[in-house]
């Protein structure tokens, strides 16, 4: 049977590492680092998502500076909020909430983020510091992924990789990741011919996709690594709703280890967005 990677279990020892740097950085005389959270609307699932970030903060001793605004507000008004934060010392992190109401211009905003402060890591300039190996604030999903899969293969150094989906905020910056931990990496997406032959040779899938269950069995290599960031909300034959992955999880018993959906990636997504914010604290103080 394939070993399952315990997300939950990794974020939780990367949440004790966190928090003791929190514990050190406040016990030198340096600030307690800041996470400004801004949430524009009443879309359900964001306002879950806010909360979850507010209580780890609140758990590791981060503080946190909610902002909620109505989704009427403007996007003018959004801009001079973010210009406050970017300048106020108390704030090393500031993550907007996306999706943002549709008469905002979510890039402008996420523009507007300054770097240094940009957790999430989506800014192009952190997305350009990835891709040239120069530092910035890694995206906090594929970093997730990498220390999920470090947790199985420590080097993965030319090793096969096969990245399934080629957004900015998942696929294109996991790829350049692997790329950098050495790496041969194929990135796929929905004009890749013949994708399972490619995976069956890849010692390394990852599944950033949408679709529930869409890397068959029959796709993987005895002895792969599979991690999987799907999220996908389905009925199941009960009737009931849960969620699914984009693996078919029971079907790949002969791969070497796969994340489980949930518990896998979802869980290392806002350990690392705290891990970020106090990296952003410690290099505001140099
Ligand atoms: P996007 O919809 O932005 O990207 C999906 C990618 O999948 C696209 O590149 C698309 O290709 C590709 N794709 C779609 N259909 C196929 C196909 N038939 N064959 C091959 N590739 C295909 O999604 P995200 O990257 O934002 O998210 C991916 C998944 O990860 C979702 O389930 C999301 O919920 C989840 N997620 C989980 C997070 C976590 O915390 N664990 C965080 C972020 C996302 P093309 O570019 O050609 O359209």
């Amino acid at each position: 049977m394939a070993d399952i990677i315990d997300g939950r279990a990794i974020a939780r020892e990367l949440d004790e590492t966190t928090k003791a740097q929190v514990d050190a950085l406040v016990a030198s005389g340096g600030p307690r680092p800041g996470l400004a959270v801004v949430l524009v609307g009443d879309d359900p699932a964001s306002d879950v998502y806010v909360s979850h970030k507010v209580k780890a903060c609140a758990r590791l001793g981060v503080n946190s500076f909610e902002n909620r605004l109505p989704a009427t507000t403007s996007q003018a008004d959004l801009l001079a909020l973010i210009e406050r934060l970017n300048a106020d010392a108390e704030v090393h992190g500031i993550l907007c909430q996306v999706p943002l109401p549709k008469h905002i211009d979510a890039r402008l905003v996420l523009e507007a983020i300054s770097p240094d402060k940009d957790v999430d890591g989506f800014h192009p300039m952190n997305a350009g510091r990835l891709m040239t190996g120069t530092g910035g604030i890694p995206a906090c999903t594929p970093l997730g992924v990498m220390k999920l899969l470090a947790s199985v293969v420590p080097d993965p150094s030319g090793l096969d990789a096969l990245v399934i989906g080629r957004s900015n905020i998942v696929g294109k910056p996991v790829a350049l990741m692997l790329l950098a931990a050495n790496c041969t990496v194929t990135v796929a997406h929905s004009r890749t011919r013949d994708l399972p032959a490619i995976a069956r040779r890849s010692d390394i899938i990852v599944a950033a996709i949408g679709i529930p269950r869409f890397v068959r069995g029959d796709w993987v290599k005895p002895g792969a690594v599979l991690i999987d960031v799907g999220i996908n909300r389905i009925t199941g034959e009960d009737g009931k709703e849960r969620l699914v992955g984009d693996v078919a999880f029971d079907e790949v018993g002969h791969a070497k280890a796969v994340t489980p959906v949930p518990g896998g990636a979802g869980p290392m997504t806002i350990a690392c967005l705290l891990h970020n914010t106090v990296q952003a604290a410690k290099a505001s103080v140099g």
